[in-house]
Order: structure tokens, then sequence, then C-alpha cells
């Protein structure tokens, strides 16, 4: 393993001072590295080396990096929230707003804490997602992929579990990122770190067969670089060539995944030249063709068509004179340095006026096609998708789909945009969701159709006993919550109705018991059905059901059955007094005369039913002779020359006559039977008998046909039915 030296405060300094001098800019590097030196004081790392020396290992290699000044404080920084109690206020106010918010992302992304391999949710591309949309920031991921990077580099001081499960997220989450941030340097770093600590078997194996060849390879690569070298001299081309080596891990991965033997991985042999123009690159690479024989289908013009991070070169592999094979890479300077330090390259930090950091930040997400193509990567063996639905997939998938927020234990839950602290609640598990009654979200008490946003520490309170309520239905936004929420509801509902229809079945019965009736009788479902009607109910569950909630008055409930069962008494009391026998009353004439004129066909009106004494007039009919009506019969007012005089004759008690009237009184018990009984009392038959109730104003309507001598009789009867309790009017009835 490399062995590495420890930056000093002053290194830090030198390192910026090459391409920062804006004194302002140094001073707050230096201000920076005071406060770090100040806070962390006292604290050690598992090395035993002082805290501050890690620090100063993310500054220096942030700086060696190019970037700029507010990030390099970060890294200083990057710790102090965690380690020192230090607040992002204060930090705010000591430095400023942009350095406060990369410390803060920086920290939150420090307590993610991943799944293991181990658990079957486990998803890598996950985590890279996650880390991706809490960063939000270039600057972030930065500072945390250094961050990582010194902490990788001194892992031999961690027990062997850390090492393994450090080294395995460090391998899914960080080196991906390294790589799609185009920062080769860091990624080859941490990937060889990252096998030296997961299989040291391996390890050793592939860094000894790199070691017994290193001669012969180093031998054979000298003399192809002493060849190039005069060929491009001869043509006059500015050049940098020289040999490198590929990383450990790179090479076991292309054994173990190519299934390939050592000495067949092709480009194990190979050398880079750097020139200074594009033009120059394909020069270059033609002079090359010309001299050794390309091997087909290697040639690759990442020139053109830059890799999805930015990467520039040409490609090829070549033979050499001794069938040496030799993968050789054509680049400018700025390709080159954009293949070691990626992103950072294109940071380009520029001092004056007209830099931005947030413009800077812009740029670099428009250049970085990595942005655009996290999706593909997420799927990179089976992607076929158009860019523009990479870049659908990538704005849903992380940027709008998702929130990551995380219990007060560093678990991540991700949940769809828009959610809330309810569905984060069902999502950690469905009795905390059930039994929630308050959140809590980054310390504060917040309502529970709260928005989660990234980053979120969600804590939920939650009372034992305490359901979900109707009200959660409005605002969760996951199927999973909704779907709990109105199961419970359901259940609950089911369970309080057959509460409520035996507690409606209680308060009924005991109402009945009260008034001294037969409950278990009355209780009878067949009987109950004769007024659910009367309370615009369908059935038996709804009508206990609505005494139980009150909505039907036990009192009335009583009082309908017990006129239902007076009802039935009363109809049948009725047929006996219609039944009984009545004097019998002749109709044989009508008992009227038309003065001068005998034999005349002559008729009761149905109308008005006239009876012997009323005052009438006779209507002259086509065909049916005269209809007698009563004189003020609204039926004969109209047209006056049909008229004619007529008379009733003399008394006959033999004679009677049929008249229809209508009696209307407040409804109660027995007062058809009273009504019933008044008018045979009055020796008045009745030829029919009908009664309406009205429930709305409790009345009742009796309309009845009776057979009378005369209107002395006739209203002898009227006035009898009016001493009926309860009558409110009773009249004859004209139709
Ligand atoms: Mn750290």
């Amino acid at each position: 393993m490399a062995t590495y030296n420890n930056p000093g405060a002053d290194d830090i300094m030198n390192e910026a001072r090459l391409y920062i001098h804006d004194p302002s800019s140094l001073a707050l590097i230096q201000k920076a590295e005071n406060f770090a030196a100040e806070h962390h004081a006292g604290q050690f790392r598992k090395s035993g080396e002082p805290y501050v020396v890690h620090l100063y290992n993310v500054a220096f290699i942030l700086a060696t990096m190019r970037v700029g000044p507010k990030t390099i404080a970060a890294g200083l920084l990057h710790d102090s929230i965690e380690d020192c109690g230090i607040t992002r206020e204060q930090l705010a106010q000591q430095f400023d707003e942009e350095v406060a918010d990369i410390v803060e992302a920086v920290t939150k992304i420090g307590t993610l804490k991943f799944k293991g391999k181990d658990d079957p949710e486990y998803q890598a591309a996950n985590h890279r997602k996650i880390f991706i949309a809490m960063a939000k920031d270039v600057r972030v991921i930065l500072v945390k992929l250094v961050d990582r990077l010194h902490n990788m580099r001194t892992l031999e001081y961690q027990p062997e579990a850390s090492q393994k499960r450090i080294s395995s997220e460090t391998l899914d989450v960080y080196a991906p990122i390294a790589h799609r941030l185009g920062i080769s340097a860091i990624k080859n770093e941490l990937e060889d770190l990252c096998f030296y600590y997961l299989n040291k078997d391996e390890y050793y194996h592939i860094a000894h067969l790199v070691e017994t060849k290193k001669t012969e390879r180093d031998a054979a690569v000298n003399h192809m670089i002493c060849e190039i070298s005069d060929m491009l001299k001869k043509n006059h081309i500015q050049f940098r060539i020289f040999g490198r080596s590929k990383h450990l891990y790179s090479i076991y991965n292309k054994m173990v995944k190519k299934h390939k033997r050592f000495d067949e991985i092709l480009d194990l042999l190979a050398i880079r030249i750097v020139t200074d123009t594009d033009l120059h690159c394909y020069e270059i690479l033609g002079y090359i063709h010309a001299k050794y024989k390309p091997i087909p289908g290697r040639l690759k013009d990442y020139i053109a068509v830059p890799k999805t991070n930015m990467y520039q070169s040409l490609h090829t592999t070549i033979v050499g004179d001794d069938g040496k094979i030799f993968e050789v890479q054509i680049r400018t300077e700025e390709m080159d340095a954009v293949a070691e330090r990626g992103v950072a390259a294109h940071w380009r930090y520029k001092e004056g006026n007209r830099y931005s950091a947030r413009e800077e930040q812009k740029q670099i997400e428009e250049k970085l096609s990595w942005f655009k193509n996290f999706a593909l990567y997420s799927e990179e063996n089976g992607g076929s998708e158009s860019a523009s639905e990479y870049m659908a997939t990538l704005q849903h998938d992380v940027f709008e789909a998702n929130v990551y927020v995380m219990t007060p234990m560093g678990r991540v839950i991700d949940l769809p945009s828009g959610a809330t602290p309810i569905d984060f609640a069902y999502r950690v598990h469905t009795d905390v969701g059930h039994t929630c009654v308050g959140a809590i979200v980054n310390g504060t008490m917040v309502p529970l159709n709260t928005e989660l946003k990234t980053g979120d520490v969600v804590e939920i309170r939650r009372r034992k006993g305490s359901g979900p309520s109707e009200d959660w239905l409005k605002f969760v936004k996951t199927n999973q919550a909704r779907n709990k929420i109105r199961n419970y509801l359901q259940k609950k509902e089911v369970e309080k109705r057959s509460e409520k229809i035996e507690e409606g079945e209680k308060i009924l019965r005991e109402e009945f018991t009260k008034r001294g009736f037969n409950a278990k009788e009355l209780m009878e479902k067949s009987r109950l059905e004769n007024i659910y009607r009367d309370f615009q109910v369908g059935n038996y569950i709804d009508f206990m059901y609505g005494i139980a909630v009150k909505s039907i008055n036990p009192t009335i409930v009583c009082e309908k059955m017990t006129r239902a069962k007076a009802r039935l008494s009363e109809d049948q009391t009725v047929q006996r007094i219609l039944e009984r026998e009545m004097p019998k009353l002749h109709n044989s004439k009508t008992g009227i005369i038309v003065p001068g004129i005998d034999n005349i066909k002559m008729a009761i009106a149905q109308c008005c039913c006239p009876v012997y004494g009323d005052p009438i007039k006779g209507w002259i009919t086509k065909g049916e002779g005269i209809k007698v009506h009563r004189a003020d019969c609204p039926n004969i007012n109209t047209p006056h020359a049909h008229l004619i005089d007529v008379e009733w004759d003399g008394g006959d008690s033999e004679r009677s006559y049929d008249t229809d009237i209508a009696i209307t009184a407040r409804d109660r018990s027995f007062l058809l039977t009273d009504v019933v009984t008044v008018v045979s009392q009055c020796k008045a038959p009745m030829e029919s008998v009908n009664a309406v109730v009205n429930h709305e104003t409790l009345t009742s309507r009796i309309t009845m046909t009776l057979r009378v001598k005369d209107v002395d009789h006739l209203n002898n009867v009227l006035a009898n039915i009016r001493k009926v309790d309860s009558v409110i009017t009773v009249e004859r009835t004209i139709h």
C-alpha cells in the first residue's frame, strides 16, 4: 500500500496560491484553517493523529483539484457541525452562506445510513441517486468524495468489520460517482483501496503478477516510447509521452468479468501521448497507424464523441515490432486534465468580479453529461432509451419523483415528491402510521400535511390506541398510506356499525319496556318493517343505526308502533260498524220535480251530491236529461242558458241520498274509530271511508261517502263529527 505524507497548513496555502491570487479569497482559506484548528483542538483520529490532519488533507487534495476558495474552506470546515457542535448559522456568520450550505449538506450526507448488501432492499444505484439528490451542488459531492478518499487512505485504523462495510459502500456509491464526475484519479485510488480491503488475497495476487512482469513490461514500453518520440520529433509536433500502469482493480475486473488470463489483458502495456491541439491528436494517430499495425475495432474517437463524463481522447491498440500489444491514448493537455480531475478541471476557478459560483455550477451541470445520463448509469447494461427519455427519467427519478428523508437514526426513506409525515410513518411501519399523532421535522413540530423535503429528519410522535383520521386521505401521496388508512377506517366502520346496531336495539327495547309494551313482540323485524318508510330508511340495520346515532327518535317510534297496532284493530272495528245492519233507505226516485213538466229523465249530480232540502238547480244535458246540482255548485256557474229551475217534491221518509264529506284532524290513535262510531250513532250509513295520514303535518284526512235522509240529517252528522276530539274541520266535498 502507498504511504502518504500529511500536508500542513502552509502546504494548503502554497497549493492554493498557485491559482488563487485574490487576497480576500486566500484570507478566507486561512480563516477556515484557523477555525478548524481551534475547534477541533483536542480531538484525535483513530490513527492517533490530531483531527485537524484529516481536514488539512481534504483541503489540500481539493486545492490540487483547483477548486474555488469556498470549496477549500468548506473542506476545512466539513466536520465542524458534526464534531464541534457548530451550527450552520454560526458558519454563515463567520464565513458565508455558501460555505455554510456546503458544510451542512456534507454533514447530512454523512448521517445517511445505506442498507448493507445483505439487506433485501439493497440497491446500489438508488444510493447513488440519494447521494446526488442530497448533495444538490457539485461542490458538496467533491468535498464528500475527497473526505471519503482520505478516510479510505486511513482505513487501516478501523476494525475489520468497518473496513469491509466502508469499502463496500465506497465501491458501490463513491467510486461510481467519481467516475461519473470524470475524476479518474480519485475513482482509481478509491477502487484500489476498496479492492485491497475487500479482497486482500486477490489484491496481492495481481499486485504480484504486475510486479514480476514489471521489468519486462518497462523495457517494452520504454522501447516503444523511444520509437514514437523519434517519429513525432521528426514531424515537429509538440508532445509529452509516458507509459502508464492500469490500476489493479481494473485489471482484476477485466480478469473476472471477461474471463481473461492476466497476460491476455490487452492494454496492460499502455502509453499516453499528450499534445497541444485536437488536430495534432489526429495527426499523431495517423503517424502511429502508418508505422504500426492497428488491431481492428479498437480505435475509439472520444474527441469527436466525448464520453458521458466529458472524457475526451483517442484510443487505439497497436502491435509493436516484437509482437507486443500496446494501448495508446492520444489527447490534448486540457483533455488530460479533464480525464484526471473531471468536473474539477472544468471548474476553472476564475478570479475577479465576473466570477459567480452559481453561474459556474450551472455551466458545469450543463456540460456534465453524467447529469443527463444518471438514469442510464443506473441501468447501464439495459439502457436503450433516447436522450430525452433519460432526462425525463432522471428528472422524475431523482429530482421530482422522490424525496429522501431520514429517520432520527439516519435510515433513508425514499418517498414520492409531495409526501407528508403520514406517508413517512406508513413507510416505516403500518403501526407507526396508525398511531401517528404528530411529526417533528428537523427538530420542529409540524402539521401532518407538511410536504417533506430531501434531507429532512423526520420523527413521528405516536399514541397508543390512536387511529388514522379520514382527513389524512386528503393529503397523503403514497398508495401504501392511502390503502392502509382506508382499510383501517373500513374495518373501524364495520365494527362501529355493529356496535351501533346493538346500541339501537337496546335503546328501542328499553323504550318499549318503559311504556309497558311487549318489547319482544314489537321488536320483530316484520313488525318494524311497516314503519321504516316513515323514517326514510330501507332496512333494519339503517333503522337501528339511526336510533343509536339519534337521527331517529325512539319516542316517535313507539307512538308510530302503537298507532300502527291501533290502526290494525281499528280497521277491524270500522269493518264491524260498516257491516252492522243499517236502516234500509230506498232511493227509488230522486224526489225532484221540474215545475210544469212530467216524466222527464233526471239524475242527481255526483260532484256536489245534493241531499233533500239543499237549494238545487237543474242542468240540461245532451242525452242524459237533467242533472240536479246544489245551487251553489261551482260546476254549473258558467253558461246560464242550460239551467232550469227544479224543486224537491213532498217529504218521503223512505228516501235517502249519498253525499261526500271530508274531515281534517290532528292524527291520533283511534281517531278513525271515534269518527266512524259517531257517524254510525247518527244512523248515517257509510258507503266508503278512507283515511290518509300526512306525516309532515301529523294530520289525518278522512273522506267518506254517507247516506243521509236530508240536509238536516247531514248537518246533524257533521255537527257531531266536529265534536270528536282533535277534529279540525269537517266539510261537504265538491269534486
Ligand atoms: Mn471527514
